[in-house]
């Protein structure tokens, strides 16, 4: 049975570019009878705030959107909470490190980033890593040791890897891109790579469908699946939706945050019609319930380039 699942890092308020990924997330296993998982990433604490995490939750139910186990909290299920499980992610650092497979690393980032010429690999993590601590000796890294608490990297092989993405079809991504990445933080917090992977393993996602800004932390993932032997998920990487000069919708201001939407009065059933509208699920803009999207689904009527959300379709709200 396909599993999905929604994956918020609790560090912002969800917005309508969210509310669409975990629309499209939960349509694409209900419409296929399966099942539904919301796992809170917070497994960077000082980034992530309880109050946040409750009202994604909150966010989420009110759009119609639901998921089939989890803690039990009394009444319908919590979800899943990273921090809650950072047991799993030391013992698959252990194992990652028993391979051969981590080094440790003394780097600040601030050195890292005075290194002018680094290009930047990954958008979302700053320049690649040059590798400067992969090749130490011993006596080098007690030296080190001594004056700094070390992160934990992955030894990146530099070969070509392809998948095929539900959505945009055949890929062919560079392993080595973004360099050696970090697996656990000197400050002891572990990486969203490795937490993402050992979890998504852990509860048997079959569907990872998410925004294309993660496309380019696939790679590190599969390389992670494949050093810990887990079966890789299919991957679907949906293209966002921006703003009208092409800019990240995230980094609109909280207006259109669900919390202000539905404060100001919008039912849900607008924005998910709006939303299945945008998103080439529904020929026209009107009230929906997810629930009635679900027998018409088709990934195949996502748009495969990033979608403008304007004025107008802001009107519609
Ligand atoms: N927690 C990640 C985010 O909110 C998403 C993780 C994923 O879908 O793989 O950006």
């Amino acid at each position: 049975m396909p599993r999905g699942r929604f994956a918020p890092t609790p560090s912002g308020e969800m917005h309508i570019g969210n509310a669409r990924t975990a629309l499209l997330a939960w349509l694409q296993v209900r419409s296929a009878g399966g099942q539904f998982i919301l796992r809170m990433e917070d497994i960077d604490r000082p980034r992530s705030k309880p109050a946040l995490a409750r009202q994604i939750i909150e966010d989420l139910r009110w759009l119609g959107l639901d998921w089939d186990e989890g803690p039990d909290i009394g009444g319908p299920y919590g979800p899943y909470t990273q921090s809650e499980r950072l047991d799993l992610y030391e013992q698959a650092a252990a194992r990652l490190d028993a391979k051969g497979l981590l080094y440790p690393c003394y780097c600040s980032r601030a050195e890292l980033n005075a290194i002018a010429s680094a290009p930047h690999g990954l958008a979302s993590e700053g320049p690649v890593y040059p590798g400067l601590c992969r090749g130490l000796t011993n006596a080098e890294r007690a030296v080190k040791a001594a004056r700094k608490a070390p992160s934990l990297r992955f030894t990146v092989p530099d070969h070509l890897l392809t998948y095929e993405d539900q959505a945009l079809g055949m890929q062919s991504l560079k392993a080595g891109a973004g360099g050696d990445f970090i697996i656990k933080r000197a400050d002891g917090i572990f990486s969203y790579q490795l937490a993402v992977v050992i979890d998504d393993a852990a509860m048997q996602i079959s569907d990872v469908l998410r925004g294309s800004d993660l496309l380019d932390s696939t790679p590190r993932q599969l390389l992670l699946y494949e050093a810990l032997g887990y079966q890789t998920p299919r991957f679907t990487h949906v293209p966002l939706l921006v703003e009208p000069d092409g800019s990240r919708l995230a980094k609109r201001s909280g207006a259109l945050s669900l919390r202000a939407l539905r404060e100001a009065g919008v039912l849900p059933e607008r924005i998910i019609g709006a939303l299945a509208s945008i998103s080439g699920l529904h020929d026209r803009v009107e009230p929906i319930h997810a629930r009635e999207l679900v027998s018409e689904f088709s990934l195949s009527k996502i748009p495969d380039k990033p979608v403008i959300v304007d004025a107008d379709w802001l009107s519609k709200l």
